[in-house]
């Protein structure tokens, strides 16, 4: 008996329209888990480098985590990967909701799907019985409006559906697939739905999941439960609110907006407003909030109500939750009831809140500084809003300059020429980033930033406090209960960061600990990632429910896979490298692991360089970022140097790369 997965995909052929329920290997699980690292490891077999995004042998897999639909709080994540249109490398956007327990109980643990339909279609998948449905009166509809209509058509009102807008079927670079209580936004995967035509996945399940060790499963699920009440009751002093306790940042609740507003970047990311925050900007912003936000909601079998219902007046509800609730105000540098607004037409478009409104702004730029003129809008009105609105419209309908701009700030600059590369300013890898400057290089960040491979940043930080405590005694105080930390270092860590003098920035964390925090951090984002566990109760916040010491007591327990701390660490090791590897075969190589030239004022090449040879080498990794022969071998990878050799890109009695390639020059 499998337990937690139900030890099956559903294959499905779009070009010829052949549909499979496909047995799994319970040895993957062992050795890759699920969600992420399986995903990882059906890419890395069957997408070969030469494969492009749109190509109809580009695989879009929507996979369940491996403990999605047992009682776990919060472990609810549909991870979707596939080629991204906008890198080429490898994309893995996570979407929370119900949509993944729902594929579960339908009986499957991913849709993988490949080929291309020729006519705009739907899967409709109730338990055993899987269709492939016409979609073509949807075409043209809003993502939460096809959602509905689906469900009415269908007359199953508890039916699950992943959708995309009309960003999606215009194959825009960052069209997001939505779902309701979330949506999977980043690195364009909407756009390779759209491209394989198909409109949305509608899932119904009414069956059972096995737990291997139910009793000890659901002390476990208690533990956890307890712990949320007891972090929600008190909260961690000496940060910012939006770090004191769990769950996606509780941007919904909260009406205090100075942290964001006057630290963060408007406009193009340009200008930061220092003195934004007036009684009066608060008051106005309270009621605007309090006017549209009509409910608080969670994810399938969460207590924390993360996310809002928005209902703008005279227009559709729709659901938002965390910084996209002021992307869009910011970027167009207005107020809190235009970024409300607009964001319900992002929404029902299908467009991902952090590049969408970058692009916006970004096209402006070229238009204020003569690199774009009237010819690219005619007949944009003069108001900035209006303008926002005007190319949101042109964007997600390819049409005139917005056929330009549906690629990205990247792609497009390289198209417009004439100097619009130094305006597309904030992407690492081609993919546009949060709107952050700040002024003195963090080498921890530096090291996310640089080399996190979800290409953004909030996803792989979180676990070790994002800056010192002012005073001891309160640095005491914070790691008296820090149970979570994998190792007791990390406490001393802590305790020795000054916001000032030798222990500071951007010396400490010396270059030895970097290695060890970010490596520690982004080894819990990638076992939630497999998990299906939700970042906002694992990796991101600090001191969160699960973490190194509880996670293997639940994969024994939940899939009956004989679990411990080293074990897991190897696992995520393993399929992490994958990712790489993945990455590595399309061309990325060190020169890409690099943040924004302007994120930080102050610069310190030689410390850069020397935290990327050291981080490199502690992942096993050589000097160009390739996964040494080595290092694959002890990873059980041995497929992955084979192929390695094959290409030329690693030789075969040496690590060193063989060829020099670079996802920057080699994709472009
Ligand atoms: S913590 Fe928030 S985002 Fe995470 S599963 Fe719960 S409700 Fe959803």
């Amino acid at each position: 008996m499998r337990y937690a997965e139900t030890g099956f995909n559903l294959e499905i052929d779009l070009t010829r329209g052949n549909i499979e329920r496909v047995e799994t290997d319970p040895k993957d699980t062992e050795l890759y888990l699920g969600g992420l690292g399986t995903n990882a490891k059906i890419l890395w077999d069957r997408v070969p480098p030469e494969v492009e995004p749109f190509a109809p042998e580009n695989l879009l897999i929507f996979s369940a985590g491996l403990l999605c639909g047992t009682p776990a709080t919060g472990c609810n994540r549909t991870i979707v990967s596939t080629i991204s249109p906008q890198t080429r490398l490898m994309a893995f956007s996570m979407m929370g909701g119900f949509w993944a327990p729902e594929l579960k109980y339908a009986g499957y643990d991913k849709v993988i799907l490949r080929g291309k339909s020729p006519d705009l279609v739907y899967l409709w998948i109730n338990n055993d019985k899987v269709e492939i449905r016409d979609a073509s009166h949807l075409q043209g509809k809003g993502a939460t409006e096809t959602a509905e209509l689906l469900r009415q058509e269908l007359n199953q009102p508890k039916a699950q559906v992943a959708a995309i807008g009309l960003a999606g079927e215009n194959r825009v670079y960052f069209a997001s697939i939505e779902q309701g209580r979330s949506s999977a936004s980043r690195l364009g995967i909407g756009a390779v739905m759209g491209d394989k035509g198909v409109k949305a996945i509608v899932v119904r399940g009414t069956k059972d999941i096995n737990v291997a060790k139910p009793v000890e499963y659901l002390e476990l699920c208690n533990e956890v439960l307890e712990y949320i009440k007891f972090r929600n009751e008190n909260p961690i002093p000496g940060v910012m609110t939006i770090l004191q306790g769990l769950g996606s940042p509780q941007e919904m609740a909260t009406h205090d907006e100075k942290w964001h507003t006057e630290n963060f970047m408007w406009g193009n990311s340009r200008e930061r407003r220092r003195d934004f925050w007036t009684d009066e900007v608060k008051r106005a912003w309270m009621q605007t909030l309090e006017g549209m936000r009509t409910r608080m909601i969670s994810c399938y079998n969460c207590p924390m109500k993360c996310a809002a219902t928005i209902s703008p007046p005279g227009q559709p509800t729709y659901m938002m939750k965390c910084f996209s609730k002021l992307t869009y105000t910011m970027a167009a540098m207005s107020d809190l009831d235009f970024g409300l607004k607009i964001a319900q037409h992002a929404t029902e478009y299908g467009v991902d809140g952090f590049s969408a409104p970058q692009v916006m702004a970004f096209a402006l730029e070229l238009y204020e500084n003569g690199i774009l003129t009237d010819k690219d809008f005619p007949e944009m009105p003069s108001d900035n809003e209006g303008r926002f609105y005007w190319l949101l419209d042109r964007i997600v309908r390819r049409e005139g300059i917005g056929d330009v701009l549906a690629n990205g700030t990247y792609w497009a600059a390289r198209e417009i020429g004439n100097g619009a590369e130094e305006y597309a300013h904030n992407n690492i890898k081609k993919h546009e980033q949060l709107p952050l400057k700040l002024s003195m290089l963090n080498p921890v960040y530096f090291l996310m930033y640089a080399t996190g491979e979800k290409i953004n940043i909030t996803q792989i930080e979180g676990q070790f406090p994002q800056a010192p405590y002012l005073k001891r005694e309160h640095r005491e105080a914070f790691v008296k209960d820090w149970f979570q930390v994998p190792d007791e270092k990390f406490k001393q860590y802590f305790l020795d960061w000054e916001p000032r003098g030798e222990n500071s920035n951007p010396y400490y964390p010396n270059v030895q600990m970097s290695c060890d925090i970010v490596d520690w951090q982004e080894k819990m984002h990638y076992i939630d990632d497999a998990l299906g566990m939700c970042a906002g109760l694992s990796s991101f916040p600090l001191k969160p429910p699960y973490h190194i010491h509880n996670y293997p007591k639940f994969i024994s327990a939940g899939a009956g896979i004989d679990m411990d701390e080293e074990k897991l660490s190897l696992a995520a090791k393993r399929y992490r490298t994958l990712v790489r590897a993945i990455n590595i075969s399309r061309g990325m190589r060190r020169k890409d692991d690099k943040p924004p030239k302007n994120h930080w004022k102050k610069r310190f090449p030689e410390l850069e360089e020397e935290l990327l040879d050291t981080y490199y080498q502690f992942k096993g990794w050589n000097n160009e970022g390739i996964p040494t022969k080595e290092s694959l071998h002890e990873l059980g990878l041995d497929y992955v140097s084979q192929e390695f050799i094959k290409r030329g890109i690693l030789t075969d009695g040496e690590d060193d790369p063989a060829k020099e390639a670079s996802a920057e020059t080699e994709q472009a």
